[in-house]
């Protein structure tokens, strides 16, 4: 029987940054990395590969953690000239109801004081600080927090293809994106480097001694002994705990991108990610709406849609490819493979983006050809992480990384590292690890929790 140090089950990019803290910030030998599929593949391909640090409570654990998570992507992208293109343009949230103004300077006082950087208010008044405008290249020399901006005339004189309608937006600072693949495959070279082999094969269950981890068998027959088992297996995360008869508090939501090409140039190739965060109805001309309405297959494309509905440009400046999101139907399934695709999603996304940027209107007749794809949220219910030790000795949990484990991924691998190492933990660990659920008080404020910070 071969024999590891660690071994890792799931390639994706969790598993991924397990291995790297592991080799190379500390320097353990003997890792192996296994997934039956090639690495990165399954959901960490699907991504929007956006990031953020702007994150609800309770409490700073995620501001922390994603401001940690951050602060190292950067670190990696200054050591490798930026290989991975990570920019700073920002989240630029926008409506157009006036009702939702208190809500969201409550709000976003609130995310400014958990640690996600000040808050400017632009009221188009003397007082005023001046906007700094996001650079469409690189992440230095921006401002951090955000900006909330009241004003119109700020708004449509920076923004002006974004419709009239808009009256307020907070442009969230320490944001942007970056390119996963390329993020994934340099932490993977790291690693491999320093020593980590990866092996593609399929993880089927686990045994234990003495209440511990002993090995780890593969589906080819193959038993490889170790001390040290990770679960690092995405959407099936609970397939494979239940290896080890423990039940994790996960489940799995489809989420659809599509990409298609903005050939009319109407989103400019240097905006921020750009969001909708109102309800809205779908606009349909009236010859539509009419036709609609007379199939109850169809007449729910009448009724409101939630807010949401994001868009960003892709792709580097000649690049006429835009990336279009929106969750109207939140899809709590099994995991599926391939995941079964929404053929309504592309036309019923370009629409509701439209109420945003109304010039879309332009494709609404004939659409660009759509590029569709989907994959996997594996979520809590508060839509936090599992990070930590699991309540059999020498297994551990990296996983739960809902719709933000890109942008999480370094600091989430650097904490179950420092789980496995026994060394010290950041504040924000125990906010992570399994075993917060049995303390009674969490679970009262999981009775209460009412925002879980899901685009
Ligand atoms: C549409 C969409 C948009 C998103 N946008 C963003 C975004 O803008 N920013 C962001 O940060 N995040 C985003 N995410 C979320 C992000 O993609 C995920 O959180 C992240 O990819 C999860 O990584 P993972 O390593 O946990 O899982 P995965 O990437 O799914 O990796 C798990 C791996 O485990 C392997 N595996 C499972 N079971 C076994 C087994 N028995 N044996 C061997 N191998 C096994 C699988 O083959 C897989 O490769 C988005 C996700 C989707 C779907």
């Amino acid at each position: 029987m071969d024999r590891k140090n660690v071994v890792i089950c799931g390639a994706g990019i969790a598993g991924i940054s397990a291995a790297y803290n592991l080799a190379v910030q500390h320097g353990l030998k003997d890792i192996l990395l296994i997934d039956e599929r090639p690495p990165l593949s399954l959901t960490s391909d699907k991504s929007t590969e956006c990031y953020r640090n702007w994150w609800p409570g309770p409490g700073d654990a995620m501001v922390s953690l994603m401001n940690r998570s951050i602060d190292l992507i950067e670190d990696l992208a200054h050591t490798t000239g930026n290989e991975f293109h990570l920019n700073r343009r920002g989240y630029l949230y926008l409506t157009g109801n006036p009702e939702k103004i208190p809500s969201m300077l409550a709000n976003a006082e609130e995310t400014s004081r958990l640690g996600a950087g000040p808050l400017r208010i632009f009221r188009g008044d003397s007082s005023d600080s001046q906007y700094i405008p996001p650079e469409p290249h690189g992440f230095t020399g921006s401002p951090d927090g955000a900006d909330l901006i009241l004003d119109r005339n700020l708004l449509r004189r920076h923004y002006p293809y974004i419709t009239e309608k808009a009256i307020a937006g907070l442009h969230i600072r320490r944001a942007g994106w970056f390119s996963a693949q390329q993020l994934g495959s340099l932490l993977l070279a790291q690693a491999k480097t320093h020593g980590v082999q990866l092996l593609e094969e399929r993880v089927n269950g686990v045994d234990l001694e003495h209440g511990r981890v002993r090995a780890v068998h593969l589906e080819g027959g193959e038993r490889i002994q170790t001390h040290h088992f990770v679960n690092a297996a995405g959407p099936f995360l609970s397939q494979i705990s239940e290896t080890l008869d423990v039940q994790l508090p996960v489940y799995c939501e489809l989420h659809f991108k599509v990409s298609t090409a903005d050939h009319l140039k109407i989103i400019p190739r240097e905006a921020p990610l750009l969001i909708w965060n109102d309800a809205q109805k779908l606009p349909w001309s009236k010859e539509e709406s009419a036709f609609l309405a007379e199939d109850q297959d169809t007449r729910w494309l009448l009724e409101e849609f939630p807010p949401g509905v994001h868009t960003r440009p892709e792709g580097l400046e000649d690049s006429p490819i835009i990336l279009m999101l929106w969750e109207y139907h939140t899809l709590e399934v099994d995991p599926v493979l391939p995941p079964p695709l929404d053929s309504d999603y592309p036309d019923i996304a370009l629409r509701g983006l439209a109420t945003m940027i109304p010039e879309l209107k332009h494709y609404f007749d004939k659409p660009p050809r759509p590029l569709m794809d989907g994959g996997y949220y594996t979520k809590t219910k508060e839509n936090r992480p599992l990070i930590g030790p699991l309540p059999v000795e020498g297994t551990w949990v990296l996983g739960a990384l809902s719709g933000y484990g890109l942008m999480a991924s370094l600091a989430a691998g650097e904490l179950l590292a420092l789980h496995l190492l026994g060394t010290d933990h950041p504040s924000y660990a125990a906010a992570f690890e399994l075993k917060r659920y049995q303390d009674p008080a969490y679970l009262d404020l999981l009775s209460n929790w009412e925002d879980s910070g899901q685009l």
